[in-house]
């Protein structure tokens, strides 16, 4: 018959392409995909047009694009619960030993995804090979190259707000937007904003010690200190009623670590105002050390997210590599060691940088097998997410205790220790899951501040009202004797930034008075 070989090989090539969604969104339900008439249409024609295809180069480079673009879009879908973000994409490619490793954790979750990613690589693969005697033509590859550029264009012409995810569509049509959008806008550059600089007058310090806590992924939502229901913060709620404790409701600068370390240490507000990051004005670390403060940092976590975050004004600097061993042995308590090994000055500035309890959640039970309110397994993804998060928040309250007791015995004068979390985490909510996503939830972070035989006014700040991470290093600054006038500020107004600062970003702005957020529609730096 009359391009027989052609059709089948079309018909074994769309089932290969259309497969993922099929499976992961119909049957297994990981995916809130579906496949809409114009996606099965498209895939069926394209596919028609692969198989006249004789360029064998082609075809390779063909597949090799489908399945590094649906790889990493399937099992990003399948673990935060959205599709990806095209300004998440690089991260995808950056952060590589990251991603395996909480890959590998989920492999619970994600195993279904890659049994889908190969028996659709196995259908493309035996629709273009195995049938030999398809009709081809020479030159038909130059078509498709030309359907494939379709998308890129149009992106380039109508700017990144071509680019919206859909969650209820295809995989494809999700995949090619991205990728497109990626490839075509990912080098635009944020415009220089025209920002006044900030003005910062340098007095007496009013704190001589000043501790600050950057958690992982905690969100206070999930924490009993801030009413969730299952008493997993003993210690913290044991501080509660007490004058030399205060907290408050936070709001993190951002969704993902690097870019809310690099926001909160340089005190960091206005969208775009990258050259602030850039000249280091109002980072934390310079004005600890212009004020005299001897400057720690020790992190649980690679050295990589401290980029750009002032480093080169802090005096004793570990990361993880460095006390690996410990890390291993006992976990973020490791930490707590390293504070007796300090040699402190006159004034100090310490930052500790947490590892827990970010996914998966239990690591902690490697140390404390026991530490749950509650062990039961149950199949309902999101009902053991919650669980062993808020399980993990136990062994968080439990860490803070023993931190707590460390600092008063190496600082029992004069001191101030503050905490917060880089950002938060969704758990199940509207069936999302993980952080850099730009929701609300993800920005939700707790913030407390403890005075040891110091002032409690120094923690007034954060008494029954909402602090955001601006908010909190604007005050340490304080602390520290500098007081941070920001001329660009509004009074009421507030911004999220997304996970990637350094490019036209999008950005969620929110109003806030003493007891409320109103998170507003997001914009695009560069319009
Ligand atoms: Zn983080």
């Amino acid at each position: 018959m009359f391009l027989r070989e052609n059709l089948v090989s079309t018909i074994l090539i769309s089932i290969g392409f259309l497969l993922p969604d099929f499976y992961l969104g119909t049957i297994a339900e990981i995916l809130t995909c579906s496949i809409p008439l114009t996606t099965l249409c498209g895939v069926v024609g394209f596919s028609f047009i692969l198989s006249f295809v004789k360029n064998r180069w082609f075809l390779g480079f063909i597949l090799t694009v489908t399945i590094i673009t649906q790889c990493i879009q399937l099992n990003h879908w399948a673990y935060f619960g959205t599709p990806i973000h095209s300004h998440d994409i690089s991260k995808a490619f950056l952060e590589v030993d990251e991603i395996a490793e909480t890959g590998a954790a989920s492999f619970a979750q994600l195993w279904q995804v890659w049994v889908a990613t190969c028996l659709s690589i196995l259908l493309i693969l035996i629709g273009l090979i195995y049938f030999k005697k398809r009709k081809r033509i020479p030159y038909c590859w130059v078509l498709v190259l030309l359907i494939l550029c379709i998308t890129p264009v149009l992106s380039y012409i109508k700017g990144p707000s071509f680019f919206y995810t859909k969650p209820t569509s295809s995989t494809i049509y999700n995949t090619i937007r991205a990728f497109s959008d990626w490839l075509v806008n990912s080098n635009s550059k944020v415009k220089a904003q025209d920002y006044k600089p900030y003005n910062i007058t340098y007095g007496t310090s009013k704190v001589k010690n000043i501790v600050v806590i950057i958690g992982e992924s905690i969100s206070s939502r999930y924490m009993h200190l801030y009413g969730y229901d299952k008493k997993n913060t003993p210690f913290l709620d044991s501080l509660k009623n007490t004058p030399n404790f205060a907290f408050s409701r936070g709001v993190s600068s951002s969704v993902a670590t690097t870019s809310a370390l690099q926001l909160f240490f340089n005190s960091f507000h206005n969208p775009g105002f990258v050259s602030l990051i850039r000249k280091k004005d109002a980072n934390l670390f310079r004005i600890a050390k212009q004020q005299g403060y001897k400057t720690f940092v020790i992190s649980a976590q690679n050295e990589k997210l401290f980029h750009d975050t002032g480093v080169e004004f802090v005096d004793s600097f570990a990361s993880e590599k460095d006390i690996k061993k410990d890390l291993a042995k006992k976990g973020d308590e490791a930490l707590i060691d390293m504070l007796e090994t300090f040699s402190l000055g006159y004034k100090n500035l310490i930052v500790i940088h947490l590892r827990h309890i970010h996914s998966p959640f239990d690591t902690y039970t490697k140390y404390y097998p026991d530490l749950a309110f509650n062990k039961q397994k149950t199949k309902d993804r999101e009902t053991q997410t919650q669980q062993e998060y808020a399980n993990a928040l136990l062994y968080h309250d439990y860490w803070v205790k023993e931190c707590i007791n460390a600092i008063q015995k190496i600082l029992p004068l004069d001191t101030v220790v503050f905490f917060t979390s880089d950002h938060g985490e969704l758990v199940g909510e509207r069936g999302l899951y993980g952080h850099n996503l730009m929701e609300p939830e993800v920005v939700d972070v707790p913030i407390w501040a403890l005075a040891i035989n110091t002032n409690p006014s120094h923690i007034a700040f954060a008494k029954n009202t909402i602090v955001s991470h601006y908010d909190l290093a604007k005050h340490i600054s304080a602390l520290m004797g500098a007081t941070i006038i920001n001329p660009n500020e509004d009074p009421k107004k507030q911004f999220i930034h997304s996970s990637e600062i350094y490019t036209n970003y999008q950005f969620m702005p929110w109003d806030k008075d003493s007891q409320n957020v109103t998170f507003l529609k997001k914009e695009w730096l560069n319009g």
